[in-house]
C-alpha cells in the first residue's frame, strides 16, 4: 500500500471527527524503512491528494513530494526518533481536550479506556511556539517513555501509536477522557482514581488478550 494515501484518509477523518478546523494539525506515519509520510503544511484535508504528501527521512531530507512539509515537521521527527516503537503520529486540535491544555493542566486516566490507551497520565507541556524545536522538545519530554498522548499548551494535543489505527484510538480516547473530565468538572465534581494496581491489569490485559487474535 502506498503510505500517502494513509496520510490522505486519515486527514479526511481528522477534519470529520472534528478534531481539528481548517488546516490546523498534521499527520505522518513511518514504514519499515525509517521513511516518514506527513502532511503538507496548510492545505485543505478534503482536497488533499497522495501527491501533497511530503516524504523525508529521519534527519528531515526530502526524498519526495513538491510541497512544503507541516510546520511541525520537527516534532514528528523528535517523536519517531525518542520512540522507535511508535509508526504514526496524529497532531490534533479538539475541543476538551484544548481546554486542559489551555488551563496548563494534565488528564488523568480516569476511566477504564484512558487506563488501556493512553499509556500514561497525560502531561501539559509549557509553551512554546507552533513550529519551533523548542515545541518539539517539550513533547518528546511530555511523552516520556509510556504516554501514547501529550498536551501542548493553549494549542492542542499530541496523539502516537503502533499504527494510524492506534494513533487514531489514542485521539478518540484522549477526547473523550477529556471531555468526561470537564463535564465531572463543570458540575462540581471531583472522580474516584483507579488504582494503580487496575490500571496496570487493563494494560497488560490490553496488550495481550482483548479482542481477536492476530489483530
Ligand atoms: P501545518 O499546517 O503546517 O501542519 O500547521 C498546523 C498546526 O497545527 C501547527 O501546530
Ligand atoms: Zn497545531
Amino acid at each position: 500500500m502506498d503510505m500517502r494515501s494513509v496520510i490522505v484518509d486519515a486527514g479526511k477523518k481528522l477534519i470529520r471527527e472534528g478534531f481539528t478546523v481548517e488546516t490546523w494539525g498534521n499527520i505522518s506515519v513511518r514504514d519499515d524503512g525509517g521513511r516518514v509520510y506527513i502532511t503538507p503544511s496548510g492545505m485543505d484535508y478534503e482536497t488533499c491528494t497522495i501527491d501533497d504528501v511530503v516524504v523525508m527521512d529521519l534527519d528531515g531530507n526530502i526524498l519526495s513530494g513538491k510541497r512544503r512539509p507541516s510546520i511541525e515537521t520537527a516534532m514528528h521527527l523528535s517523536v519517531y526518533r525518542a520512540r522507535p516503537e511508535v509508526g504514526a503520529i496524529v497532531h490534533t486540535h479538539p475541543i476538551y481536550s484544548t481546554v486542559f491544555s489551555c488551563m496548563g493542566e494534565g488528564i488523568p486516566l480516569l476511566i477504564d479506556e484512558a487506563a488501556q490507551a493512553l499509556g500514561a497520565e497525560i502531561k501539559t507541556t509549557r509553551y512554546a511556539l507552533p513550529g519551533t524545536q523548542e515545541l518539539a522538545d517539550n513533547c518528546v519530554e511530555a511523552l516520556g517513555e509510556k504516554a501514547n498522548a501529550c498536551l501542548l499548551q493553549s494549542h492542542g494535543a499530541v496523539c502516537v501509536g503502533r499504527d494510524m489505527r492506534s494513533a487514531f484510538k489514542v485521539a478518540r480516547v484522549l477526547e473523550m477522557t477529556a471531555e468526561v473530565w470537564c463535564r465531572i468538572r463543570s458540575i462540581g465534581g471531583s472522580y474516584v482514581p483507579i488504582s494503580e494496581e487496575n490500571i496496570k491489569a487493563m494494560q497488560e490485559f490490553a496488550a495481550t488478550k482483548y479482542g481477536q487474535p492476530g489483530q
